[in-house]
């Protein structure tokens, strides 16, 4: 039979967008040493907004770097290509054809665009391919860049800014207060991860992630001994909150993550996550 407690917990979660797949995940929430935060859309608001276009050389100007970025970004449905699609929209750039698009997990997307081999990139993905970055780049400070890389040579690049969630700095703090470290595991660059964990005063941080390797940093955190929560919306995520002690998908990411994770949350408000977990402890505590 379910305990009382949790049934009467459990109804009153469902009110607030809660679904708790797996009791075990949130019994297991009294437990939690770490709490790994994805960034975009939920530290964040996750919404990117074109902050800055640079063109490297004279006969490419800035509306071309967009409209070619743009060809490739229609196809995807990150948080950048919607930003990036949204300041074409803006400039009225007609945005032309791309044929066989690829996606370059983690990376990056490419496709060919008017005979033109195209990538729109990571600064990691262009260091891994020896591209060299441009000294300009150290004025975008905690932007996201993403580079347009046409037959293989670096066009230029687009920065875009999110925002943090007002919400943010206190759901950390809460979880300082609890003896809780929360650290931020990102594909985004080293800079603005860095810069995001500075300003929330989180006690780490994990940047330029490929998918496949936020597995690798949960279990990493798990073998020094600490007992892990972590939050994830995308199909990327999936693997990392099956190996958390305590998966959490939020937001209306996607069915993957919902799907692995042992408790979902509609919400991705992070103050919203950081309640759920003291709010596991409280009920625990009721019980022994
Ligand atoms: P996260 O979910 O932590 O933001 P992702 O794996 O989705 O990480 O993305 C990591 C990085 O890969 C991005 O910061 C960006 O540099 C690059 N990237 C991913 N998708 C796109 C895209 N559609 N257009 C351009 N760059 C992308
Ligand atoms: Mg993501």
């Amino acid at each position: 039979a379910v305990p009382l407690v949790i049934a009467k917990s459990t109804a009153q979660s469902a009110k607030n967008g809660l679904l708790i797949k797996n009791r075990t995940a949130f019994e297991n929430a009294r437990k939690i040493t770490t709490l790994v935060f994805d960034k975009t859309g939920t530290l964040t608001v996750g919404k990117f907004e074109v902050s800055k276009i640079v063109a490297y050389d004279t006969a490419t100007d800035e509306q071309e770097i967009l409209r070619l970025a743009a060809a490739l970004e229609q196809n995807s449905e990150h948080p950048i290509a919607t930003g990036i699609i949204q300041k074409v929209k803006e400039l009225e750039i007609k945005i032309p054809q791309a044929r066989n698009f690829n996606a370059i997990t983690g990376k990056g997307i490419e496709a060919d665009v008017e005979g033109k081999q195209v990538k729109v990139v990571s600064p990691g993905y262009l260091k891994e391919n020896n591209l060299t970055l441009p000294d300009t780049l150290e004025a975008d400070d905690a932007s996201t860049v993403v580079f347009v890389v046409v037959d293989g040579s670096p066009l230029g690049y687009i920065a875009l800014a999110d925002t943090l969630r007002p919400e943010s700095v206190e759901a950390i703090q809460t979880l300082h207060k609890h003896d809780i470290k929360s650290i931020l595991l990102t594909g985004d660059n080293k800079k603005v991860a860095a810069s995001v964990a500075k300003k929330l005063g989180m006690d780490s941080f994990f940047a330029e992630v490929l998918p496949h390797q936020k597995l690798e940093k949960i279990k990493e955190l798990q073998t020094k001994g600490e007992y892990v929560a972590m939050t994830g919306d995308g199909v990327n995520d999936a693997p990392a909150l099956a190996q958390a002690d305590v998966g959490i998908a939020v937001g209306s990411g996607s069915d993957i993550a919902a799907e692995t994770a042992g408790i979902v949350l509609v919400n991705s408000n992070p103050k919203d996550v950081v309640n759920l977990i003291l709010f596991g402890k409280a009920t625990y505590r009721k019980m022994i």
